[in-house]
């Protein structure tokens, strides 16, 4: 069940009523206790009727409705429980503690439930209150000279009551506004928890817009450290978000520069301002670095459109996202790099790295997915061994490359050429069918036309409904083998 947080200032103005009329019964209870105090005996029915009225009093306090009315309604309360003071000595009588303490009781009550200086401005009642009863026969002239006395502690005590209420309203509304931006904070980070950078930074706008923020951004330094996108941002002008700016463009670039937080409370007469932001309305901004390890790889900023200036748990809420928003980014960024090198790692445990043409393993991998009308063909280099006598090895190898670059480029995309080992190839060329041999011609005569250092044979194997791909492999050297014996620099096909 959510507690409820914060008190409004209507709850405030009913407490006020009741505690009122706490006063109220207690004086209506003393006019019923004065009936059976010894001599001297108030009038009955004065002290009934006192009573009564006190008590329906206290009960109008309670149940009014202070929280629908302005708070200087209940300022009536005052002159109200001076009267009561004022009949209850003349017609009841009290001794002066209970005259003074009543007063006093007054000014803790105005102190409680009114602004500061508010005992201040009605001393010159309270003095006039005090004093009236006081200039009635039976009154000692101590006694209406406690007034100077009296008159001062009435309103130090006011003022010293409603100033601790001021502190204990300001410290209870921080923490309220604490609490809601750690909340906020927490929700969000727990939207950033996820290796998507986009969510990470659609998470800290979300925040942002949450904590009471009209626009938000945040841009991303780029990798040339000259320049930033806004990768992602909420209610800013599109004619912002779109391009590409310079690290010295906006608020964005004195925070890249100063390594600091920005505030700016008159954001259309700022020197940096971005003539979009400031016709969209923008008033006030705040910009915070977001660090990665130690440099600085983007900005956080907010805007508001009214004049409500950027406080320090705006600030701090901005920082706070910062952090998140870094150290989620830096998570999916090591996450992407190691799903690269894993990816990198795969790739090159299939390839070869001389030719770029898939490895033993790739062939296999391909091999296990030979359908029927698949042909393999198997590539050896004629007469291979003599460039490597006469040129050299190096000589050797830079043509086993060039076969590589040119083996890529007669492939479709379906297709795939492996390097079976040494200066053999293996080829599969995806339902070609019957249309093999002429493919394959077609390959030897492209290698031709590069002028090689040497010719191709090649022996071509159409992949039958029921073989073994090995078996199919196995028809593809037969055939290459008869195309070396039948004189190289030619294609043989496999019996079909
Ligand atoms: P044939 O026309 O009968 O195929 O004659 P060939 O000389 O091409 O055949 P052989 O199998 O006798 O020679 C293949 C040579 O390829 C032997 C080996 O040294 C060479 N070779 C194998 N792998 C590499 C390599 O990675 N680099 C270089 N430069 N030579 C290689
Ligand atoms: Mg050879
Ligand atoms: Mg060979």
């Amino acid at each position: 069940m959510m507690t409820r947080m914060t008190r409004t200032l209507g709850d405030e103005r009913k407490t006020a009523g009741s505690r009122a009329a706490v006063l109220f019964l207690a004086a209506g209870l003393l006019c019923v206790l004065s009936i059976f105090r010894p001599d001297p005996k108030p009038p009955l029915a004065i002290a009934i009727g006192l009573a009564a009225a006190a008590f329906a009093m206290a009960a109008a306090l309670h149940f009014l409705p202070w929280d629908r009315w302005h708070p200087r309604a209940l300022l009536i309360v005052v002159p109200i429980a001076y009267t009561v003071i004022y009949l209850f000595d003349t017609f009841i009588g009290t001794n002066p503690y209970a005259y003074s303490i009543s007063f006093i009781l007054i000014s803790i009550w105005i102190g409680l439930a009114q602004p500061q200086y508010t005992s201040l401005f009605l001393s010159p009642l309270t003095i006039a209150a005090y004093l009236l009863p006081l200039m009635a026969p039976g009154h000692s002239s101590d006694e209406v000279s406690s007034v100077w006395f009296m008159a001062p502690v009435c309103v130090v005590i006011g003022e010293l009551v409603a100033r601790a209420v001021t502190e204990f309203n300001k410290s209870r509304s921080e923490l309220n506004t604490r609490a809601k931006m750690l909340s906020i904070l927490i929700r969000g980070a727990r939207s950033m928890n996820t290796l998507d950078t986009d969510k990470v930074l659609e998470g800290s706008m979300d925040s942002l817009i949450e904590l009471g923020f009209d626009g938000a951004a945040f841009n991303l330094i780029n990798e040339d450290g000259q320049t930033f996108r806004t990768f992602t941002a909420r209610n800013l002008p599109t004619d912002y978000e779109q391009p590409l700016h310079p690290l010295t463009y906006g608020i964005t670039g004195i925070v890249y520069s100063n390594l600091e937080p920005l505030i700016i409370d008159d954001y259309a007469n700022h020197p940096a301002a971005v003539p979009a932001i400031k016709s969209a309305g923008f008033v006030v901004f705040v910009g915070v670095p977001v660090w990665a390890e130690d440099k600085v790889i983007g900005v956080l900023l907010a805007g508001r459109k009214n004049k409500k200036r950027i406080s320090s748990h705006d600030r701090e809420a901005l920082e706070r996202l910062a952090a998140q928003a870094s150290g989620a980014l830096m998570n999916a960024r090591k996450f992407e790099n190691e799903r690269r090198t894993a990816q990198h790692h795969a790739e090159s445990s299939m390839r070869d790295p001389l030719t770029g043409l898939g490895n033993r393993r790739q062939i296999d991998a391909t091999l296990a997915k030979l359908l029927p009308n698949d042909a393999v063909l198997m590539i050896d280099l004629d007469r291979f061994k003599s460039v490597n006598d006469t040129d050299g090895h190096a000589a050797g190898d830079v043509l086993l490359a060039k076969l590589g670059g040119f083996l890529k480029e007669q492939m479709r995309a379906e297709d795939s050429a492996g390097r079976y080992g040494g200066e053999e190839f293996l080829i599969v060329l995806k339902a070609i069918g019957d249309d093999a041999l002429s493919a394959a011609e077609r390959i030897a005569q492209a290698w031709r036309d590069t002028k090689p250092r040497t010719t191709m044979s090649i022996g071509v194997a159409v992949h039958r409904f029921g073989a073994a791909a090995e078996d199919t492999v196995k028809c593809a050297d037969a055939a290459l083998y008869e195309a070396k014996h039948t004189g190289r620099d030619r294609v043989c096909e496999a019996a079909k």
